[in-house]
Parts: C-alpha cells; sequence; structure tokens
C-alpha cells in the first residue's frame, strides 16, 4: 500500500472543496485491499447536517459501498487529524489504522474549531465557567425497561 498516494488522494478532496464557498477544505479516503471504497469531503453546510465531516461521509460511503458496519479491514487517510466526533465514527467502524496530514494544531492555528478542547472543557464543565450546552441525565424506569425486553427478545430468537 502506498501511503503517499492514499494521503494525497485524501488532500486533493480537501483541493476539491475551495471550488465551493459552502466547504471547508477536508477531504478523507478509506482503503480496502488497496483500494479506494470510501471518500468524503465536509459537506455540512451543502447537506445542513452538522455531522457531515468528510471522514463520516468516507466511513457512510465506505459502509454502503461494503454493505458492512465493520470496516475493521479498511485504513482511512484524512486531510487533517479527525476530531472527536470522527475519533467515535472511527471507532465504531472499527477501522484500526488512521494516517492524518494536518494536525489539529494546524487546523486551529487556521482559524477552525478545535472539537478536542470542547470535549476537554466539558469534563470539567462544573469546574469552569465553559458551558457550551448542558447535559442531565432524567432517570426513568421505562428507559431501562426497553433494554431488559431487548436482551429478553435477543433470548427468545
Ligand atoms: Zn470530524
Amino acid at each position: 500500500m502506498n501511503k503517499s498516494y492514499y494521503i494525497s488522494e485524501a488532500i486533493t478532496l480537501a483541493h476539491q472543496c475551495l471550488e465551493d464557498k459552502l466547504r471547508t477544505p477536508f477531504g478523507c479516503v478509506i482503503v480496502y485491499n488497496d483500494k479506494i471504497v470510501g471518500k468524503g469531503k465536509a459537506s455540512t453546510r451543502i447537506k445542513n447536517d452538522p455531522t457531515a465531516h468528510a471522514e463520516i461521509e468516507a466511513i457512510r460511503d465506505a459502509s454502503q459501498n461494503l454493505k458492512s458496519t465493520n470496516l475493521s479491514g479498511c485504513t482511512l487517510f484524512t486531510s487533517s487529524e479527525p476530531c472527536s466526533m470522527c475519533l467515535s465514527a472511527i471507532h465504531w467502524s472499527q477501522i484500526k489504522m488512521v494516517y492524518y496530514s494536518c494536525s489539529r494544531k494546524d487546523v486551529f492555528d487556521f482559524g477552525l474549531p478545535d472539537a478536542f478542547e470542547l470535549v476537554e472543557k466539558r469534563k470539567n464543565v462544573n469546574k469552569s465557567d465553559f458551558k457550551k450546552f448542558e447535559m442531565v441525565q432524567i432517570k426513568n424506569d421505562k428507559a431501562t425497561q426497553v433494554f431488559k425486553d431487548w436482551l429478553l427478545k435477543q433470548k427468545i430468537q
């Protein structure tokens, strides 16, 4: 596998984003058996979807093409270090290897927000005055019951 070829493919997608004012310059490709099986460009404002980061778009594309939610045999190449949302998506997709070009600090220095920092600050939400959004647990037995019912159903089937 030619890593520099695939990373440059991801960067090419990031460059293509410059053709549209609504896009930020992020690109991603996913490779399986030495073939690109998923591509993604930053599409949040084009799709009115705040989750449509390049990595998420590429994961969706690869999952559709491979007809699987398990991308454990795949490698992800992205033009910039993935944000915390994309890292979670990479976790759920079971991708084991990620290559990136720009670091989060590079991206932050270009004026784009660093989602890592937001997550880190949230951990100390009660200790600092940083409150981007609030999160409160409302316990309800019916919410846990749905999992008990689901488990029971799994055993019956
Ligand atoms: Zn992201």
